[in-house]
């Protein structure tokens, strides 16, 4: 399995810039776990083959990049844009996001081909199939309706915790699985900022530790979701912590899982 964070930013170069602004995960080139940067940087051929997006939660960091990628595509879109999210996260969408002020309800439009977006309802807890992956979501805690996923190809596996604090139900069925690839979790803020970090209901390296103890699976964690302006900090701190197996992700890298 394929595995890739898109870059957010670029540099005078175009080459991708380490920091990350969005949030947008794709999969063998053909699956977006949430589309915070989508439509900037997702390549010719993703763009010809991503038709389904799985949405976490509705922070913009998060969904940036759906109302552009669909707007991007609209008149060659024939199979349409699945949206696979909770019903919470779907309402907030349509409420905030395609209301006609935003951006346009696409949902409601149609092209030469027919409906151009489609919204999938998945429950937490509860698998189910996105093309070739079987995807369950977990609960978890962040400022609004949240979920990490756990997701599987058939031979390998991955878990991504997207935007959270402290987390107990999801590590309990991540360490119900046999074979994990990686864990992706996230670490938004230096330890410094403990404080905001608790209120906005994100981890800090010295937090990340306890998390990761909770955890009774052996493979690569790597960090994502750190904030632009903390890069530097949080990537020290988390090299301080001295785990085995944890490491920041590279912007942009494909990794084979
Ligand atoms: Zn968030």
């Amino acid at each position: 399995m394929k595995f890739q964070l898109l870059p957010s930013t670029f540099d005078e170069n175009g080459n991708a810039s380490a920091r990350q602004h969005l949030a947008c995960f794709v999969v063998d080139d053909l699956i977006a776990f949430d589309a915070g940067s989508l439509a900037m940087a997702a390549t010719d051929e993703q763009k010809k083959q991503i038709r389904d997006v799985v949405i976490s939660h509705a922070h913009l960091d998060h969904v940036a990049g759906l109302p552009l990628y669909i707007d991007d595509l609209f008149a060659t879109i024939k199979r349409p844009i699945q949206i696979h999210a909770t019903t919470e996260v779907i309402e907030i969408l349509e409420r905030d996001l395609f209301n006609w002020s935003i951006y346009p309800r696409f949902s409601e439009l149609t092209n030469d081909y027919g409906v151009v977006l489609e919204y999938r309802p998945f429950e937490v807890e509860k698998d189910f199939t996105v093309k070739h992956l079987r995807v369950k979501a977990i609960k978890v805690n962040h400022k609004v309706p949240s979920v990490g996923f756990l997701v599987s190809d058939g031979k390998s596996s991955f878990a991504l915790t997207n935007d959270t604090a402290e987390i107990n139900r999801f590590w309990e069925v991540v360490n119900q699985q046999e074979k994990l690839s990686a864990i992706f979790v996230e670490c938004a803020f230096p330890d410094e900022l403990g404080e905001l970090a608790a209120s906005s209901h994100h981890l800090t390296p010295q937090v990340l530790q306890k998390e990761i103890a909770k955890l009774k699976r052996d493979c690569p964690i790597y960090v994502v979701n750190i904030k632009p302006m903390y890069f530097e900090q949080v990537t020290c701190q988390i090299k301080q912590l001295n785990i085995q197996n944890l490491q920041v992700l590279t912007v942009g890298r494909i990794y084979e899982l």
